[in-house]
């Protein structure tokens, strides 16, 4: 179970001034079902979100997982969390585009030194239906398609929670009203938070709506709380890709930076050179 006590974000921008992007929020969040959280832009919702899923830190206050607040965690067990516990979708997928539909979602599995082979993989994309279209790559697919290869990925690692920001605000209303329908049925298994402009689907769908106003939560209506079942197990299991994935990932990413590339080669010959005269 997660709880937020008193928490605070204070962002200082470049030039020294300071935004209070979360103001004393205090949450105690289920372990299952559909959260909403609602609030115009700048209101904090993405600062929420991210927090929740380590992805940033806070000022005040405190996060605590299961009793146990944050700041004691290690590095690895912050790593773990974050690899292993939470999984994230956001507005605009984020897949890589060399990879088909089913190496983005395995590469979610590899990053957590899982085998791929296990069938999990095949069974997520049929739980997002997309069964059939597992050898596509993601400029063959539609909006809506691509979101679900996003929320395959994410769900695969099987996560306590699910972090969405705003997932659907790149789709029209009837795709975007089938990934609710989706991020609703894995709600049954684990918590789900999404963050939305959408009124409509907070009231169709979110067992909970919280509002954001200026980084304070001004209403939280919802059913009550589920009873506390599962313990959030945080395994400081080791995150590691294989040398497949590495090689593929560092190759992609050097193919899109040619001068840095160009840069890196140059650089290491200039110090083989030096070391080369130095020795001789
Ligand atoms: P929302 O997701 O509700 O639109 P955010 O959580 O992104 O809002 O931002 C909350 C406030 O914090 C906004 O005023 C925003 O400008 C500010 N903010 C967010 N990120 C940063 C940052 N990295 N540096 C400075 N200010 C930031
Ligand atoms: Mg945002």
């Amino acid at each position: 179970m997660i709880e937020l006590k008193g928490l605070s974000k204070i962002y200082t921008s470049g030039k020294g001034v300071k935004v209070t992007a979360l103001n004393g929020v205090s949450l105690s969040l289920p372990e299952r079902g559909m959260v909403f959280v609602i609030g115009k832009s700048g209101s904090g919702k993405s600062t929420l979100l991210n927090i929740l899923g380590m992805l940033d830190k806070f000022d005040g206050g405190d996060m605590l997982v299961d009793g146990r607040s944050v700041k004691e965690f290690s590095e690895k067990e912050s790593d773990a969390y974050r690899s292993s516990r939470v999984g994230f979708v956001f507005q605009e997928y984020d897949l890589l585009e060399d990879y088909t539909v089913r190496s983005n979602v395995e590469l979610a599995l590899d990053l957590l030194g899982e085998c791929s082979a296990s069938g999990k993989v095949d069974a997520v994309l049929k739980t997002v239906e997309l069964d059939g279209l597992q050898d596509r790559k993601p400029k063959e697919l539609s909006g809506g398609q691509k979101q679900r290869v996003a929320i395959a990925r994410a769900a695969v690692k099987n996560p306590s929670l699910l972090l969405c920001d705003e997932p659907t605000g790149s789709l029209d209303s009837a795709t975007g009203h089938s990934i609710f329908v989706l991020l609703k049925k894995l709600s049954k298994t684990g918590l789900v938070v999404v963050v939305t402009h959408d009124e409509r689907a907070a009231e169709e769908f979110g067992d909970r709506v919280l509002r954001l106003n200026d980084g304070i939560i001004v209403s939280d209506i919802g059913v009550g709380e589920q009873p506390h079942t599962k313990a959030m197990a945080i395994d400081e299991k080791k995150c590691s890709l294989s040398f497949k994935n590495t090689f593929r990932l560092g190759a992609g990413y050097l193919k899109k930076r040619p001068v840095r590339l160009t840069l890196t080669i140059i650089l290491c010959l200039i110090t083989f050179v030096m070391m080369g005269v130095a020795d001789a």
